[in-house]
């Protein structure tokens, strides 16, 4: 078994994350496995060194201890380059001259999983337009043909634990229906490569065999299946788990400054009785388990 965290160095890690790193850790360790970290690092307007610092020391504080060398998405991008050629020679990719401005505008966009379902517009350039603006240097992002890369793909399905919260669930269902995200971007304007391409591609380099992510990731399971059957990767088994939410019922984010653990460490919390409080469920007042 491999298991492994994947945090993004855009803040400082919250109790959510902290929490969610025990289990992938504990999962790993009670089948003799292997707990790796990743630092999604190629997001260069929000990544910050001083971050994936804040992180390390974060981690090291609760007791989470990795095996191997940390993985840095920065410096995997020869592989993200050669999986988006491979897609793009499979004709599944189009660039996307869109800006955000154009896509809000666009009134018939639809809301998908994971936010406005991109309305295509760039889909039905013809080759000779796309050639031309690309060679004058137009900033572009490459995005993901889905109904094609569905069709192509065939029926696809994955393979999901219940997280450990809720063994008595029974096994959680095993779904893909990537068509309802729409053309996601692979490849950004602002970054070699997306989050759905890299982290779908280092999971399987990293021979991850148990994915465990909070459910807010789930919609994202369903395009990294189908990343996997269009490459070839094997798909490990998710796991998604409750996310912590606040008195007011909004999940902990690193935006709004919910409970972080560098917080709590200046405040003089015992790690090993925090850690030992968030293996039992037990969070502090007024922070609860949640759906996203
Ligand atoms: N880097 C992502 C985040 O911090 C998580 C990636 C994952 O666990 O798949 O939200």
């Amino acid at each position: 078994m491999v298991t492994r965290f994947a945090p993004s160095p855009t803040g400082r890690l919250h109790l959510g994350h902290g929490w969610s790193a025990l289990l992938a850790m504990d999962m790993a360790r009670a089948h003799g496995g292997t707990f790796r970290l990743r630092i999604e690092d190629i997001d260069g307007t929000r990544s910050r060194p001083e971050h994936v610092a804040g992180i390390i020391e974060d981690l090291h504080w609760l007791g989470i201890e990795w095996d191997g060398d940390i993985v840095f998405q920065s410096a995997r991008l020869g592989a993200y380059d050669m999986a988006l050629e491979r897609l793009r020679s499979m004709g599944l990719l189009y660039p996307c001259f869109c800006t955000r401005a154009d896509i809000a505008a666009s009134a018939s966009a639809p809301h998908g999983p994971e936010g406005p379902v991109y309305p295509g517009t760039c889909r039905g350039l013809d080759e000779a337009e796309r050639k031309s603006r690309i060679a004058a240097g137009a900033p572009h992002a490459w995005r993901i043909d889905m109904m094609q890369a569905v069709e192509r793909a065939g029926p696809i399905g994955w393979k999901a634990l219940p997280s450990p919260l809720e063994a008595s669930a029974g096994p959680a269902s095993i779904g893909a229906a990537p068509l309802a995200a729409g053309d996601v971007v692979l490849a950004r304007k602002d970054a070699p490569a997306s989050y759905h391409l890299s982290c779908t591609l280092d999971d399987a380099a990293m021979g991850v065999t148990h994915v465990l992510r909070g459910d807010d990731l789930s919609a994202a399971t369903d395009i990294h299946r189908l990343i996997q059957a269009l490459l070839d990767l094997p798909s490990p088994t998710y796991i998604h788990h409750p996310l912590l939410v606040g008195a007011d019922g909004k999940r902990l984010a690193k935006r709004d400054g919910s409970i972080a653990l560098a917080d709590l460490r200046t405040q003089g919390t015992d790690p090993g009785r925090l850690a030992g409080d968030l293996r039992a469920a037990r969070f502090p007042i007024g922070i609860s388990l949640g759906r996203a």
